[in-house]
């Protein structure tokens, strides 16, 4: 789980150019990523656009939310506890990633939980539904302390919708999370179209545990 700085630092770029490629940064290219080095300091976008991340954009931190090594832009300095929360109470997440990705922001604005219609969301372990955290100004106490309840009362889903603003996801690494939104997405996407033909259909009730034994059956990850 150790990563070096460096290490940290070209995996978050990897991951914000395949988010910018799969359309998960809306036109804004408004998004925040970081990664954990370590239990206590992880690296995090400094600016708010991040199309054309180097790894000189971003910085060190701590969990506490100090500033290490680098500068921080204000508007990302707003953001620093909604990261170092999660890696707080999910030691297992080695990587933090926030947009505006534009179906399952839709998904936020209606105020609608994600239901758990799409088989590759069971494969990243989700096990329930995505939840919307209420709406509050972006880095405020209120709005991260909304998404840490969030994600402490739902452990089976690595990511909660911010209502009236868009995602959050976290996983292992930078790669890994972005597959978690680029999913997220994929699904939202596919609820949205299915309406037109009278609603997406839940999963049924044993498929998590059947996913588990097939995955296990062939020792697939993910
Ligand atoms: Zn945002």
């Amino acid at each position: 789980m150790e990563m070096s700085i460096l290490a940290a630092k070209e995996a978050v770029v990897k991951a914000a150019h395949l988010l910018a490629k799969s359309g998960m940064l809306f036109r804004g290219s408004h998004a925040n990523l970081s990664a954990r080095v370590d239990e206590r300091r992880f690296v995090m976008t400094r600016g708010g656009s991040v199309a054309d991340l180097e790894a000189s954009g971003l910085s060190l931190l701590d969990l506490d939310g100090n500033v290490l090594e680098g500068e921080m832009d204000a508007t990302n300095k707003e953001v620093i506890s909604m990261h170092a929360g999660i890696y707080r109470i999910r030691p297992s997440a080695g990587a933090v990633i926030h947009t505006h990705a534009p179906h399952v922001t839709a998904f936020a604005v209606a105020h609608e939980p994600l239901p758990l219609i799409y088989e590759p969301l069971l494969r990243l372990g989700f096990t329930e539904p995505v939840p919307v955290v209420p709406w509050a100004p972006r880095g405020s106490e209120r709005s991260v302390g909304g998404i840490l309840e969030a994600a402490e009362a739902h452990p089976g889903v690595s990511a909660v919708l911010m209502a009236n603003h868009g995602v959050l996801v976290w996983g292992d690494n930078p790669g890994h999370a972005a597959q978690v939104l680029i999913n997220l997405d994929e699904a939202a996407e596919l609820a949205i179209m299915a309406r037109a033909l009278g609603g997406a259909k839940v999963l049924p009730e044993r498929a998590v545990e059947e996913v588990r034994e097939r995955m296990a059956a062939f020792g697939s990850r993910r």
